[in-house]
């Protein structure tokens, strides 16, 4: 066993420690004697038992009192088991611009071995349709993460209103946005697959927009049993979500549905927003940052196994400060995507307030 790394050990007052400062898992250890307060502050997070036991010694601290800081410790849930070390070859190795992630990762999982966790990533794919500057900070943080393989595709080139954010540099400006996007996704894991083997679909696509999801794009995921995020660039917000998993989640269809249910023209409305022909606008710098870093922390939750946030629901970000505001959909019982349908009116109340604005117009 080994105290669980990422974990702070800290003074708190004479006989007593704290070790950890999230909430989540903190916890206070009062009735020590001094030598025990010195051996644990003197320990760093991450210490084995044993490299613990032979600095009691040194400090003359008895067996018995030791045996009983250790159970001390394992109630308190700030003992994890050692990792068995994998075999440092190809994949397993763990790399290097993602130690932080495996340090948070051991103080968050149960096991505590963020390494392991980490390294798994290196067998998943993600493709990323849309390299603007929210798409470009979407792949680069996947890449640093440890994702294998991150797909880039974009028909578009660099601009000038894309630099700043994401990565592109001025000399970018006019290059392919795909050329340019695997040189920065390369220097953010240089191991990083950009290419997929033949006939093989990604575990997840990011299909970031302007204006409203193309219903074409999302029905081609749908036919192939794809899991996909939907990110759509909207004028002064982004808008996260939803995660669609085919049959199983809330599609992006069932979201058009229920708009309609509350704007009888989305269907017009929609049609002009997600026009191919439409010119794309630049993308604001902080929402950029934020919707893409959003984006990629849902995509790392769906592609690490856990169920994300975002799965039937949105993150909306707007101007002006970027604060995350959560929306939920259900499956509409009109739609025939497979997913159990659940009649919401509660959903239906967030879309009339949504599209008041639009409606006042009329
Ligand atoms: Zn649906």
């Amino acid at each position: 066993m080994r105290l669980r790394p990422g974990l702070d050990l800290l003074w708190r007052a004479p006989g007593e420690v704290q070790i950890g400062t999230d909430p989540r898992w903190a916890v206070r250890l009062s009735g020590l004697t001094d030598v025990e307060v010195d051996v644990l502050t003197e320990a760093e997070p991450g210490t084995t038992v044993e490299s613990l036991r032979a600095s009691a010694t040194r400090h003359g601290l008895a067996a018995e009192r030791f045996a009983a800081l250790l159970r001390a410790l394992d109630e308190a849930h700030v003992l994890c088991p050692i990792p068995s070390r994998p075999a440092a070859t190809g994949s397993a190795t763990l790399l290097s611009g993602a130690a932080g992630d495996a340090c948070a990762w051991s103080a968050v999982l149960e096991d505590g071995d963020g390494a392991a966790h980490v390294r798994a990533r290196a067998a998943r794919s993600v493709g990323i349709v849309g390299l603007g500057r929210l798409g470009l900070q979407v792949a680069v943080v996947l890449a640093a993460a440890g994702i294998g393989t991150v797909l880039l595709q974009d028909d578009g080139l660099v601009t000038s209103a894309d630099l700043g954010v994401g990565g592109y540099r001025p000399r970018d400006v006019g290059s392919p946005r795909t050329e340019a996007a695997h040189r920065i996704v390369h220097d953010a894991n240089a191991v990083v697959r950009t290419h997929a083997p033949a006939r093989t679909e990604p575990d997840l696509l990011v299909l970031i927009e302007h204006g409203a999801a193309d219903p074409a794009r999302s029905r081609l995921s749908m036919a192939n049993g794809i899991a996909h995020l939907s990110v759509v660039v909207q004028e002064a917000s982004v808008l996260v979500g939803p995660l669609v998993v085919p049959g199983a989640t809330p599609c992006l269809r069932c979201v058009d549905l229920w708009r309609a249910d509350a704007d009888e023209r989305w269907g017009v409305v929609v049609a002009q927003l997600a026009a191919v022909s439409r010119p794309r606008g630049p993308e604001e710098s902080s929402l950029a940052a934020v919707a893409g870093s959003l984006a990629a922390a849902q995509a790392l939750a769906h592609l690490d196994g856990r169920v994300p946030t975002v799965r039937g629901a949105g993150l909306e970000v707007s101007l002006p400060e970027a604060v995350p505001r959560v929306r939920t959909w259900s499956v509409h019982p009109d739609c025939g995507c497979g997913a159990i349908p659940v009649t919401s009116p509660e959903v239906t109340r967030q879309e009339t307030a949504s599209c008041g604005g639009a409606r006042g117009l009329a």
